[in-house]
């Protein structure tokens, strides 16, 4: 590596123009934009700004999308964004457009690095360094949601072999890259063994091309205890977008603050850099948020955007600024801080110490000759050898009587399916179900042809008219397929 410039030269050579749509988004998000932005033009960083508004004002407007189309035809352009936090209302209303940014823009890695500042910030964990790799595109974040009987509603979680594969080997390659030793994957594949099953099953497989790094797997919820008691003892985590976007909380809160965090959101052509936090509706326009996650975002984003000089040159003056005691309200301690400051404040204080570097914490230096950038290739798969071998019909019942429904449902289909099982949310009812085993109005009719026969779509059709002549109200329908000769489909519990 190239002997380091000095702090003087750092601050007086201007980036080369750097041409990136902006987003002030909701709530504290222009207040930390702001500041953001303040702290980046005092560091000599030629932003060719393209403001944009999405959110809530855009919502407002009567754009159900929260994003005009000129502001999506700006984001392709500039290829680059920088996003403060924008409010999506829980429950009800219009869809998260972070998300659909992410997937609009095939964003598909998330990644949030957590680091504690012990002993200058308040945490437990003071020996905390944990990079949290998260897929950002598929999983049950690809909200398709129905309700399908006045009792059930159901989330489909969708999990792809592609998907997967990119998220992992981009957390390797991370590893490799930065010098991390270990990649551990977070999983739920006791229990979802098809879907988590394959997640897991992608890392084993990729995990063996870089033997170098260290490759563990563990369950989601052991792990979310761990994670909490002992975050030393993990590195950098790999895992499907809702357990990443839990664990990448919970990483951030215990390294000190949410406030503290920044994340990058990569895909082949697109970026974009945000904090980890939301927009804080109960703090907004108090002008007290803390700055810092996004400034965290706007650094990953000079390092993406080939300025690692300047990056580090502001990283060690924030790092100087926590150090010096100075700090926002949600982590201001009398013990530990020597200043209480608002959101202006704070940044006023990183600017006062551009050009000097931390004297407790380590200095930053990201490496000038390497590209930052981490290129992941999309791949082809080779087709499976794939065989319909029956159909899980769903139907919705009002009676909770699963005998009685069973025999129903058994008169209702005579063909060359039989029925082989009924299961109510997931537990075989039908036949021999327990008594006790409480029956909401979902019912599965699991159908499943004799191995000899050759199953086609029109055989399903048939028994779906079956059934539509016996008045059963058929809600959705589920073809059972083997994969190389393997079932790939879940049995049902009891089954
Ligand atoms: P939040 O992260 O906005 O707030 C959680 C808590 O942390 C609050 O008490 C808040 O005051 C505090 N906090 C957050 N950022 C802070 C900062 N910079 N400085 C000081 N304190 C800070 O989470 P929430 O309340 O669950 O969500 C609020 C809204 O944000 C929701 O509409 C949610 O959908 C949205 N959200 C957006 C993003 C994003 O745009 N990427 C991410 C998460 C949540």
């Amino acid at each position: 590596m190239k002997e380091s410039a000095s702090p003087e030269s750092v601050l007086n050579k201007p980036t080369k123009p750097l041409q990136i749509v902006i987003a002030k988004g909701d709530g504290i998000g222009p207040e930390i934009m702001d500041a953001t932005l303040k702290i980046l033009e005092a560091a000599n960083v030629k932003l060719e700004p393209k403001f944009i508004e999405i959110g809530e004002k855009a919502y407002l407007e009567g754009i159900t999308t929260g994003i005009t189309q000129d502001s999506l035809d700006a984001i392709r352009k500039y290829k680059v964004m920088l996003k403060a936090p924008i409010t999506t209302p829980q429950g009800k209303g219009y869809k998260s457009l972070n998300v659909t940014i992410r997937k609009y823009l095939g964003l598909f890695a998330n990644i949030r690095p957590a680091v504690s500042y012990y002993p200058i910030v308040k945490t437990k964990h003071p020996k905390m360094d944990v990079v949290v790799v998260r897929e950002n595109e598929e999983d049950l974040y690809a909200g398709i949601e129905h309700q399908q009987t006045d009792e059930v509603v159901q989330c489909l979680k969708l999990i792809s072999r592609p998907g997967s594969e990119k998220i992992i080997r981009y957390a390797f390659e991370y590893a490799r890259k930065f010098n991390r030793k270990k990649v551990t994957c977070l999983v739920k594949d006791n229990i979802m063994k098809l879907s988590d099953g394959l997640f897991h099953e992608v890392f084993k497989e990729v995990a063996k091309e870089y033997p170098e790094i260290e490759a563990a797997s563990q369950i989601i919820d052991i792990a979310c205890a761990h994670i909490a008691n002992r975050p030393e003892n993990y590195d950098v985590i790999v895992t499907t977008n809702l357990y990443g976007d839990i664990v990448s909380d919970i990483t951030a809160e215990i390294s000190g603050s949410v406030g503290l965090a920044g994340s990058a959101n990569i895909g082949r052509e697109y970026a974009m850099f945000e904090a980890i936090h939301g927009s804080a509706p109960d703090i907004a326009g108090m002008g007290i948020a803390n700055p810092s996650g996004l400034l965290h975002g706007a650094i990953q984003m000079l390092q993406y955007l080939g300025e690692p000089e300047k990056a580090a040159f502001i990283h060690n003056a924030w790092l100087r600024t926590i150090e010096d005691g100075v700090h926002t309200g949600e982590i201001y301690n009398p013990e530990l801080s020597s200043r209480k400051v608002n959101t202006s404040e704070f940044a006023d204080a990183v600017i006062e110490r551009l050009g000097q570097n931390p004297q407790k914490f380590d200095k930053i230096t990201f490496n000038t000759e390497e590209d930052s950038r981490i290129f992941i290739e999309d791949k082809e798969y080779p087709a499976k050898d794939k065989k319909l071998v029956g159909v899980d019909i769903y139907v919705d019942h009002k009676d909770r009587n699963a005998e009685k429904f069973g025999q129903m449902i058994e008169k209702a289909s005579e063909g060359n399916m039989p029925l082989r099982v009924i299961t109510n949310r997931g537990v075989k009812v039908y036949p021999d179900g327990l008594e006790s085993t409480f029956c909401s109005d979902h019912w599965r009719c699991r159908y499943i042809a004799d191995e000899k026969t050759d199953l086609s779509n029109k055989d399903i059709i048939e028994l779906l008219s079956q059934l539509n002549i016996h008045g059963i109200d058929v809600i959705k329908t589920d073809n059972l397929y083997n994969f190389d000769g393997k079932r790939a489909y879940s049995l049902g519990q009891g089954e």
